[in-house]
């Protein structure tokens, strides 16, 4: 019999193949990220054996130990807020940061991976809701900090933007704020502070609304409940 987790992969593979053909984008263009926060091991293991090999964790502490466990099987997103006191370790422990949101933690990086003479990827997390309690660069802000980056940090590679927008229970009411990153996106890119490394990436889009989210440009989805289930009780100091 199918795992629960083998037939949630080819559900969500059907549906985001389904957005993307709806909106005329290909479907090998969108990737899904696997939120596998607070959510033990042995699911995400089940879903390698599945073929889903990038996973998304919030927490590092927890990412570090399910690297551990898992090895060279996945490669891991960091999409939690990154203190700048683990910047390091998200560095070394993860293939992308996806929530860069201010230059202190971008040098942090640069210059702990510099003297490992490597480069890093990463996102630019943009608050494009500008709700107080989100991390994020304000959407105003967001140009200045992709010139720093640019100048200042030459092993950390900018591949896109991510956001988190404002919770909205209707999934339609989310478009305008992802049509939103994605303009901010095309005009980074008309003003080359975007698009250096390859196709522009934008990561948007979670378990309730990540369709629309295709519809409007997502390049990465990142889907954690409809995938693994309701996640385990909140973990603290991670
Ligand atoms: C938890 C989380 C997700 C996944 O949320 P689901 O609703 O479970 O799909 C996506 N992105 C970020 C930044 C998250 O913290």
């Amino acid at each position: 019999m199918m795992s629960v987790i083998a037939s949630n992969l080819t559900v969500l593979r059907d549906r985001m193949a389904a957005a993307a053909l709806r909106s005329g984008r290909a479907p090998e263009n969108i990737r899904l990220i696997a939120v596998s926060k607070r959510q033990p091991a042995a699911l995400m293991l089940e879903a390698v054996r599945h073929g889903q090999t990038v996973f998304g964790e919030n927490f590092l502490q927890e990412a570090r130990e399910k690297k551990d466990i898992l090895k060279d099987s996945v490669t891991i997103h960091f999409i939690g807020h990154l203190q700048t006191n683990k910047a390091r370790m998200a560095a070394d422990t993860c293939s992308m940061v996806e929530t860069v949101d201010r230059l202190k933690l971008a040098l942090t990086m640069d210059g702990h991976l510099a003297r490992q003479q490597r480069h890093l990827d990463i996102l630019v997390q943009v608050n494009v809701g500008g709700e107080d309690q989100k991390s994020g660069v304000r959407p105003e802000n967001a140009a200045e900090l992709l010139r720093r980056i640019r100048q200042e940090c030459p092993q950390l590679r900018v591949k896109g933007l991510m956001t988190m927008p404002p919770y909205c229970p209707d999934p339609e009411d989310v478009r305008p704020y992802f049509q939103r990153l994605r303009q901010l996106a095309e005009d980074f890119t008309a003003n080359n502070l975007l698009g250096e490394y390859g196709p522009v990436q934008l990561s948007m889009g979670m378990s309730h609304d990540f369709e629309v989210a295709i519809e409007e440009g997502a390049t990465m989805v990142r889907i954690g409940s409809a995938l693994f289930g309701p996640r385990l009780a909140i973990q603290t100091g991670a």
